[in-house]
């Protein structure tokens, strides 16, 4: 029984998440050989001709997939999304400027300490104070005279909270997207930087995706060592060293895999009505759950809610748990229930934990 038998076992963890069945079975295959080569891709030489097409495919159909313009450069790095939160920095804020950060949950705060660290990261929004139950409204934000970026976190995976549309921003826009990316076509007239840790919407764990406007690229710091800097990466066409080819594989069958289900314009459209599903249990349980997003600002990839008291939603995990619904736990700092249905969570999932929750509800209420 596993996340393949949708009879079964439904996972709805946070991350590393579901993957769509049909990329583990054909990243099955190239374990043990890629495309005729006689050789798995784990074993093929990262110089070699055999993954030099797998990287390229994988940036092209990153391309398609994300209707993402040419004035971008598509970079696969290792470190998973939080080492973003120092490169970012190290790369974008010279001496002596600011960069402006909304502050909208778990990863943000970590993105804020990490860039604090390295120059003036200065916090224009705390959503602590609302235990980030929403998103700010554009004229909150107080913006910096001349900040080099604005950042934000367009999803947050924690409290469940997402941005319907980009914030108001000052000078380059950068996008935590980790727990979001592709599930939705992105603006990119409103930003110049988004990356996304892959262990969520887009593959293994460890890989982060990271698209970034050329021009910003091209004033990115030098006196940085070489496996830090963007402009380095971007040169060697993320080959500086060797790159994580197993996990750039199975992102490039993950973007074919979207294009194949009609693109973001069609997965959005299957996002919103899988979390529909679950929000009008939310919302039909007469006050059992209570979801911790604010309804304006609720996710579409982590539905976060609570029972009646902490030993009703213990009993709900337990009984979940035996129903085959796996990791519905919220996380350990907000506590209650969170289901994380990611672009690869089928709709009959969904279904099948809204039927559950109505039940448990009519039998607990
Ligand atoms: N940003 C967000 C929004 C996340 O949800 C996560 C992981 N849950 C991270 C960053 C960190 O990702 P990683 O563990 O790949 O560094």
């Amino acid at each position: 029984m596993t996340t393949t038998d949708s009879n079964h076992v439904l996972n709805f963890s946070a991350g590393p998440a579901i993957l769509p069945v049909s990329v583990l079975e054909q990243a099955r295959e190239s374990i043990l050989e890629l495309d005729g080569t006689g050789i798995g891709i784990l074993e093929h030489s990262h110089r070699g001709p055999a993954f030099t097409k797998v990287i390229d495919d994988a940036r092209n159909a990153c391309r398609t997939v994300g209707n993402i313009p040419d004035d971008f450069e598509i970079l696969f790095l290792q470190g998973g999304a939080s080492s973003m939160f120092a490169l970012i920095p190290m790369n974008l804020l010279g001496e002596g400027r600011a960069a402006d950060y909304i502050h909208t949950g778990t990863w943000t705060g970590k993105a804020i300490k990490d860039a604090g660290l390295i120059g003036d990261a200065r916090t224009i929004w705390d959503g602590s104070t609302c235990e980030f139950r929403h998103l700010p409204e554009d004229a909150e934000l107080r913006h910096s005279d001349d900040p080099v970026y604005t950042y934000y976190c367009s999803n947050n995976t924690i409290y469940g909270t997402m941005w319907p549309a980009p914030p108001a921003s000052k000078g380059a826009l950068v996008n935590d997207a980790s727990s979001e990316m592709f599930s939705r076509p992105i603006d990119w007239e409103r930003h110049d930087l988004v990356y996304a840790g892959a262990q969520k919407n887009l593959g293994p764990a460890g890989v982060a995706l990271v698209i970034i406007r050329k021009d910003l690229l091209e004033r990115s710091r030098r006196d940085l060592p070489s496996m830090f800097r963007f402009d380095r990466h971007a040169e060697q066409g993320s080959c500086l060293n060797t790159p994580p080819t197993f996990g750039i594989h199975v992102m490039g069958l993950v973007f074919n895999w979207i294009l194949e289900q009609g693109g973001l314009a069609a997965m959005q459209e299957q996002n919103l009505s899988k979390a529909a599903t679950l929000y009008e249990s939310i919302d039909g349980s007469g006050g059992f759950y209570t979801g911790h997003a604010r309804q304006d600002c609720r996710s579409t990839m982590n539905v976060t809610f609570t029972c009646p008291n902490p030993d009703l939603d213990s009993l709900f995990l337990a009984e979940a748990e035996d129903a085959g619904m796996r990791n519905l736990k919220g996380h350990r700092s907000i506590g209650g229930l969170r289901a994380s249905i990611y672009n690869a969570f089928p709709a009959e999932g969904c279904r099948r934990l809204a039927s559950f929750m109505d039940e448990f509800a009519a039998r607990n209420g």
